[in-house]
């Protein structure tokens, strides 16, 4: 709770401030306060955020965000006048060692206000229609794993869902059904049976009956019609009034004034130590792309370099995440799930690519997201920051390479990751202008062109390496070229169906996923160009806040890379040699 030390009713917002501009008394709010505070008491432990200057919705925390369990969803506010609060509720709630989350820019979202918990079922009740967007009911089944059914709510009066619903014990519902539209009635009455649902007055909607909080069958509210009381002590309610009118100016009573808040066991994280080589302890946490943070000693220890499946071991202090098969004999390695905590990064706002963040665009858009990553690749090269380009062959056969190339050596690229197919046919194009045999000027296969690809792969391993052969003079334009001339560093790794290979094709697997986390560590943003196998080899070990753009012909290659816990990624369903040549052009 907060204290209503500087409440009043400053600006309208609702309905309800309409005709109470200025109007609310400080000392009766105060008084209306302690009362609802002191029988608050005597059921549950209550904790108090300072009161704000400015601030004088801040006392209605039930809009600080949703709690569940150790994590909390914190609210983002739809009306300027609220905004202010929002880093208030999040610092608090980071300080009280939960796992906070954000709705992304645009998405709002009012906590508590609109998202109750039913009391028996695992369902989460969540309104929408005037402060919280219905998209973030999308995010939260995501984020919570939990069924979320969507209420429409259609009268101004009851504009967050707390306002007119209150789930209670035993399945009941306290509810007012004039507040929602008549598909959300539907929906109330297909998972509450009509013997559990008890539908208010307009009468006692009006003074926010349903407003109401409940411990055990007691329910505190503002008060209640004695045919409202009748039905709850029916059902084994005990109802308490406590005056909360100074507060209704506002639109807002006694579950408005609270944030239900279950008991956040801050218990430190556990470890065990190896005790074989390269195996985990079998409850070993396994990591995700989020910044962890681990809880030792009373600190909050964030993991450095977090990336995805990985173990978390602590040295001198240090928690740092591990492969297993990296594991040694007494390393300690994090285990169990308590103590630890995970953040979930905020998509960036419009003007820095977030625009689209977490969609996949098709052709309709292709060209809006290309203008998006022309200008965010110039400015991570203007700033000194790194790009990493991960490409598979077809950007070559496509005829992407060129404009590839000329992104290297205009540099817009940082480190190239691909397979041996890559500098093989971008090797082949370079000195003969095919790609698997393929003249990519006139699309038909040349006489004998079965061979380029083997012939180019005997070449350079006649020089030893890619960069003897340009040395030589042997190879002088393409991608790899660019690469080597713009001392730009690239790691090829090999894989199964590999012709050759090369000599620069990595074919020890460990060693390749080395040099690619290598090259990948502090990147800014990955480019991931149609090579389904080593995108998700990269997406795999990039932490969640680093930015990717997936170009891939195949939609659902697109939706799985990005889709892979980052919101910063985003995915273009096009030709990748189209996409180079018009990112060329606008860059
Ligand atoms: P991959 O299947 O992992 O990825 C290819 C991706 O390109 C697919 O997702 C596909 O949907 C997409 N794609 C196809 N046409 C496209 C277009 N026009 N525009 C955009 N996207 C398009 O295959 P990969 O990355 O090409 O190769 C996998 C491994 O095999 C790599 O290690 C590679 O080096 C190796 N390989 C070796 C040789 C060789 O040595 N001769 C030849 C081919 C592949």
């Amino acid at each position: 709770m907060c204290s209503p030390d500087h409440f009043s009713v400053d600006y309208t917002i609702n309905p309800w401030m309409d005709n109470n501009l200025h109007q609310s008394s400080i000392d009766r709010a105060q008084y209306q306060w302690q009362n609802l505070y002191h029988t608050l008491q005597q059921f549950s432990q209550i904790d108090l955020l300072k009161s704000q200057p400015g601030l004088p919705d801040l006392v209605f925390t039930a809009n600080a965000g949703l709690v569940y369990g150790d994590r909390a969803v914190v609210s983002r506010f739809q009306y300027a006048e609220r905004q202010g609060e929002a880093p208030i509720f999040k610092d608090w709630f980071e300080t009280q060692g939960y796992t906070v989350s954000e709705m992304p820019e645009g998405i709002h979202f009012e906590g508590a206000g609109d998202a109750l918990f039913d009391r028996t079922q695992a369902i989460l009740w969540a309104g929408y229609g005037f402060r919280s967007d219905f998209r973030s009911h999308l995010l939260l089944a995501k984020l919570l794993e939990i069924e979320v059914l969507s209420l429409h709510l259609i009268n101004p009066h009851f504009y967050h869902l707390d306002t007119c619903f209150c789930p209670l014990s035993d399945g009941y519902l306290l509810y007012y059904p004039a507040a929602f539209d008549e598909n959300s009635n539907a929906i109330i009455e297909s998972r509450i049976p009509q013997e559990k649902r008890i539908p208010v007055s307009d009468e006692d909607a009006y003074q926010f009956a349903c407003n109401a909080i409940e411990f055990s069958k007691t329910i505190v509210l503002n008060c209640a019609s004695d045919a409202l009381k009748d039905q709850l002590h029916q059902a084994q309610f005990n109802p308490i009034e406590i005056p909360l009118d100074e507060f209704l100016k506002s639109g807002g009573s006694a579950k408005c004034l609270t944030l239900e808040l279950p008991t956040v066991p801050n218990q430190p994280a556990q470890f065990q130590l190896v005790t074989q080589p390269g195996v985990a302890p079998d409850d070993f946490y396994a990591t995700t792309l989020y910044t962890t943070d681990i809880l030792h000693e009373s600190h909050w220890i964030t993991v450095e370099s977090p990336r995805m499946d990985a173990t978390i071991v602590l040295t001198d202090k240090h928690p740092h995440c591990k492969l297993l098969r990296d594991l040694e004999v007494g390393d300690r390695v994090l285990i169990g799930s308590q103590g630890i905590r995970t953040r979930i990064p905020t998509a960036h706002t419009a003007t820095d690519f977030g625009f689209m963040a977490s969609g996949v665009s098709s052709e309709r858009r292709v060209e809006l997201a290309i203008d998006q990553i022309a200008s965010e690749l110039r400015s991570i090269r203007d700033r000194g920051g790194k790009t990493v380009v991960v490409a598979g062959p077809v950007v070559i056969h496509t005829g992407g390479g060129a404009a590839l190339a000329k992104l290297i050596r205009d540099g817009y690229v940082q480190a190239l990751l691909g397979g041996n197919a890559i500098a093989v046919h971008d090797i082949e194009q370079s000195l003969l202008g095919t790609a698997l045999g393929i003249d990519l000027t006139h699309g038909n296969a040349v006489q004998g062109g079965h061979r380029h690809h083997l012939k180019v792969i005997n070449l350079i391993r006649r020089y030893g390496s890619i960069a003897n052969a340009i040395e030589a003079g042997i190879v002088t334009s393409g991608i790899m070229y660019d690469c080597i001339r713009n001392s730009i560093p690239f790691a090829l790794a090999g894989s199964i169906r590999d012709d050759g290979p090369l000599p620069d094709t990595q074919m020890d697997l460990i060693q390749a996923q080395a040099d690619y986390a290598k090259l990948l560590e502090g990147a800014d943003l990955v480019l991931m160009l149609s090579s389904m196998l080593h995108s998700i080899g990269v997406g795999n070990m990039t932490p969640a806040s680093v930015k990717r753009i997936c170009i891939d012909i195949n939609p659902a290659v697109v939706t799985k890379l990005s889709d892979r816990g980052s919101l910063d990624s985003i995915g273009i369903v096009t030709d990748v040699g189209l996409f180079l040549r018009l990112l060329g052009d606008r860059l």
